[in-house]
Parts: structure tokens; sequence; C-alpha cells
């Protein structure tokens, strides 16, 4: 997962995209990019972890660039270091764009690219060619599946000659019969201006932005991953890019809207279950209503599954808390605070290993044991997907004397990977991956578990059309390259555990 956001026609692009980001820096820790375009040229600068650790002199404040896109990383693709971090530039084409999504076809994909650039490779040696060869393929230059459409557009625009916004619209028509996944990207080429596309199902957000200057009259424009990233800099929240949708701020202000692909909606239900701020709009509906409707739904499903009502219901924090308090007050039943997050130790989802994982979990949650003693605790949480989180706690909670046990999920069971840039890639990592109820309730060490039911969900969800595939496996696009994904994700897990833990070590 990762945040992205780009802007147009402010003298303050860098220090806007900085705000920006840290209004998603939720979307991801592991390290963070900016890139900033003026009449000099191109202004890149990374930096590995929070934004605060990533760009500890924030130099790049006194750029007066007017045009520049940002992005937070969390990787599900391609490895931890700088040379990962997004935006990924093209000094030839004077363009950088951010990509949040995964695409499933990667590997097939660079393959391709290597073959191609193997076969320029050959024609040059039996005909003498100039050095960029007949068709100019140049090398995908990292293991990440966001340089593609870098790679991509700038061979097309080299080909093409010269930069439009028909001959962008017509990229991305050939490119989306490419690319199978998921993939909001935002972006600018220096002699165009900003864009910013979607894929045709809408799986990861994007939304749009416009803010006119009082004192200038000059207009504004961004785009980005959540709008509480837009509304935090007073950009007035127009719409979401559609699925299928290019939009383009030119440099002298036009704004162009083109369908590059037919639109089949379906948003990822996690965005509002648990990633996107609570703060945030996604399509038309707020992740804070979707949560407190999750709430009220789950409710009816747990006062129908249990036999006696619970004396306290108590969230697990912090996104579990909408939902706890909409179905304590449509239960009538007490609502209790009772687990405390220590706010210095990061989201045990978003680190990178299990082993990491685990070691968070005991450190950022304390129990109110006199509160907990002698009660019949129903705990709520968002989701389980792992069960690392949920185990832990319901051995704390026995721990502090509590008579009974229940945990409840807003979301029901997550049964299959997912492939489009949330991270839990393996079914065998995920509690329900292979377990019935009954087996998912002992491996958490509870006494009952309740999910939501999938109408539940739907309705809290205002009937959107939703990407269930983690739940059902109803995937939206081809997947046939999804195991080759996982099994490289993981690998690559492994890898960045043990280079963890040899940097521990020595
Ligand atoms: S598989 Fe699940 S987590 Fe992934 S995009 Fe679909 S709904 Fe979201």
């Amino acid at each position: 997962m990762c945040g992205i956001f780009g802007v147009i026609g402010t003298n303050q692009a860098a220090s806007e995209i900085f705000l920006a980001l840290q209004n998603l820096q939720h979307r991801g820790e592991d390290g963070a990019g900016i890139v900033i375009a003026d009449e000099t040229g191109l202004h890149k600068h990374y930096g590995l972890g929070l934004l605060d650790i990533a760009f500890p002199e924030a130099q790049f404040l006194e750029l007066t660039g007017n045009l520049g896109v940002g992005h937070t990383r969390y990787g599900t693709s391609g490895g931890q270091s700088l040379d990962h971090l997004q935006p990924f530039a093209d000094e030839g084409l004077q363009m950088a764009l951010a990509h949040n999504g995964n695409l499933v076809n990667y590997h097939s994909l660079a393959r391709q690219v290597d073959e191609q650039v193997d076969e320029q490779a050959n024609e040059r040696t039996n005909e003498q060619t100039d050095e960029q060869g007949s068709n100019g393929v140049s090398s995908l230059e990292t293991s990440c599946d966001s340089e593609f459409f870098r790679w991509y557009l700038a061979r097309y625009f080299k080909q093409a000659g010269q930069v439009t916004v028909d001959g962008l619209q017509a990229a991305l028509t050939e490119l989306s019969q490419t690319v199978a996944g998921s993939y909001s990207v935002v972006g600018f080429i220096k002699g165009l201006g900003l864009f910013a596309f979607r894929d045709p199902w809408g799986l990861r957000p994007l939304k749009l932005g416009v803010r006119k200057d009082e004192t200038t009259g000059e207009m504004a424009t961004a785009f980005a991953s959540e709008s509480t990233a837009l509304t935090y800099l007073n950009f007035d929240v127009c719409d979401s890019v559609a699925p299928g949708e290019l939009v383009v701020v030119t440099n002298d202000g036009q704004q162009a809207r083109r369908r590059f692909a037919e639109a089949h909606p379906q948003h990822c239900m996690f965005e509002w279950v648990y990633f996107a701020r609570v703060e945030s709009q996604l399509e038309d509906l707020s992740v804070y209503q979707a949560r407190f409707n999750l709430g009220v739904a789950l409710g009816k499903t747990v006062k129908a599954a249990m036999d006696e009502p619970p004396d306290v219901i108590v969230p697990i924090p912090e996104t579990s808390r909408i939902a706890a308090i909409a179905m304590a007050e449509s239960l009538g039943i007490p609502y209790r605070e009772v687990l405390i997050k220590n706010r210095y130790v990061n989201r045990t989802f978003i680190l990178e290993n299990q082993a990491a994982r685990l070691k968070a979990i005991g450190r950022k949650l304390y129990p109110v044991a006199d509160a907990i003693k002698g009660k019949r605790v129903l705990l709520v949480d968002d989701s389980i997907v792992r069960g690392n989180t949920a185990h832990r706690i319901a051995d704390m909670i026995r721990a502090c004397g509590a008579k009974a046990l229940y945990l409840a999920s807003t979301c029901p069971p997550i049964r299959f990977p997912c492939y489009y840039g949330i991270d839990f890639p393996l079914k065998d990592e995920l509690v329900a991956g292979h377990r019935d109820l009954a087996e998912i309730t002992e491996a958490l060490g509870v006494d009952q578990v309740i999910y939501q039911s999938m109408e539940g969900l739907r309705e809290a969800l205002g009937n959107k059309p939703l990407c269930t595939a983690c739940l059902d496996g109803n995937y939206p696009t081809d997947i046939s390259d999804g195991q080759l994904m996982s099994a490289y994700r993981s690998k690559q897990r492994n890898d960045d555990l043990s280079t963890h833990l040899t940097g521990v070590a020595t």
C-alpha cells in the first residue's frame, strides 16, 4: 500500500507535497519521495523511514517549482532500499510518477522487457545501429512493479515523438490491455502538465481537488489517495478519478477528462474497513460512516449469535473504535476502552515481517486489568487477517481475569490472498485461510468468534460495487501470475528479514 499526491498551480509545490504526504503517512511507512519540476529541471528527494526521518532537513522546501508529485511507500513489490522509492522519474521525458497498487503480472511484464532488450541488443550487433537502437527499449532498473509505468510511458512517447493529451490517452488504452492489477497513478510530464489515472476497477482510491487563491485568482489542482490530504491543504474535494479515467491538467490550467478503458468498478472494501483514515471520504461514502454502519450491522449478528449479552464491548484500537461504539449503542451494552495503545509503536499490520509484527503487538497495547476482571468481554476488531493481534490480546485479557472472551470482526473471514496492494499475498498465513469457524476460535484462544456477514458488509458500504476477492475468491482481474507474485513477495520478506537480522547482529 502507498500514498500518492500530485499538485500543479501552486508556488509551494514542495512544501504542499510534504504536508500532504504527512496526511498519507498511514499508507506507507517504509520511505518517501518527492519530485518537483521547475525551469532548471527535475529535483528528486528520497528517504527511508517515516517522513520526518526521511527528510530531516527538508531542504527541498526552498524549491519554487509549481509542479510535483510525492509518494509514501509500503513495499509489496521490490526491495526495501532507496532505489525502490517513488516517484520514479525519467529525465529524458522530464516525467515523474507515483503508483499505488500492485501489478499481478509484473514478473511476466519484466521478462518481456528483458526479451525486448535482448532482441534489440542482437539487432544492434547485427546491424551496427546507433547506441539507442531502432525502437529505443531500455531495461527496467528496479524490481518494483511501479517502475513499469515509467518504462512504458517513456518508451511510448519516445516512439511517438511528441507528448499530447491524446497520446497519453492512447498510451493508457494500450497499457490497460497489457497490465493486470490495481493502479492509481499520479504524475507529471513537464512539457504537458499534471496527470492522474486509475485502473478500470477503481481498486485503489484517487481523489481530485481544486483550490482558488482568493488574492491572485490562480487555480491549483491536486490529486491524492485520500481526501484528507486535500482538505488539509484547503482544496475543495471535487470527486474521484473514475475507474478507467485519465485526468490531465495542462500547464496552461486546462482540465481534460478522458476515458481510456471501460469502467468495471470494484472498489477495495478493505479501504473502508481498515486502511483509510477515518476522516477520509472514499468515492461518495465517508470512512467514518462506513465503520459506524459496520458496527450496527455486526451488532445484529452478535445479538443473534450470542446466548447471553456480554458485560462490556471493548474495541481493539484504533481502527475498530467507531464500529465498537456504534455496536455498543445499538445493543445498549457498556462500551469500555480498556486496551491502551502506546502511540509510539508502529502499526503491526504494516510491519514487514511476522517476527517484527509479533514483537510489536506485545509492546503496543496494555490492558486495564481492574476493568476486565470477572467480566464477559466482547472484543471488536476491524478484521482478522493473520490472527496475531487477536491471539496476543486474547492472552492478555484472559491474564487479567476475564470471565469469558468473545471476538467480533467487522469484516467477514479473510480466506484468500490479496494481489492488489494489501499485504497478505499468501493463503497459508491467513488464520481463516484453511480453517472453519471452530478451528479459528481455537486458534485465536477465545470462547466465540463472530464475523460480519457478507450482506452486512455490503449494506454497510452502501451496496457499492466492491472487490471482495479476499473474502470469496472472486478476483476482478486475471490472476494467473498471482502465485508467482506471492512467491516473490514471500522471498522478498525473508530476504528483508535476514538483511535486518544481519544488520542487527553486526
Ligand atoms: S482482495 Fe481484498 S484487500 Fe485486496 S483489493 Fe480486493 S477487497 Fe481489497
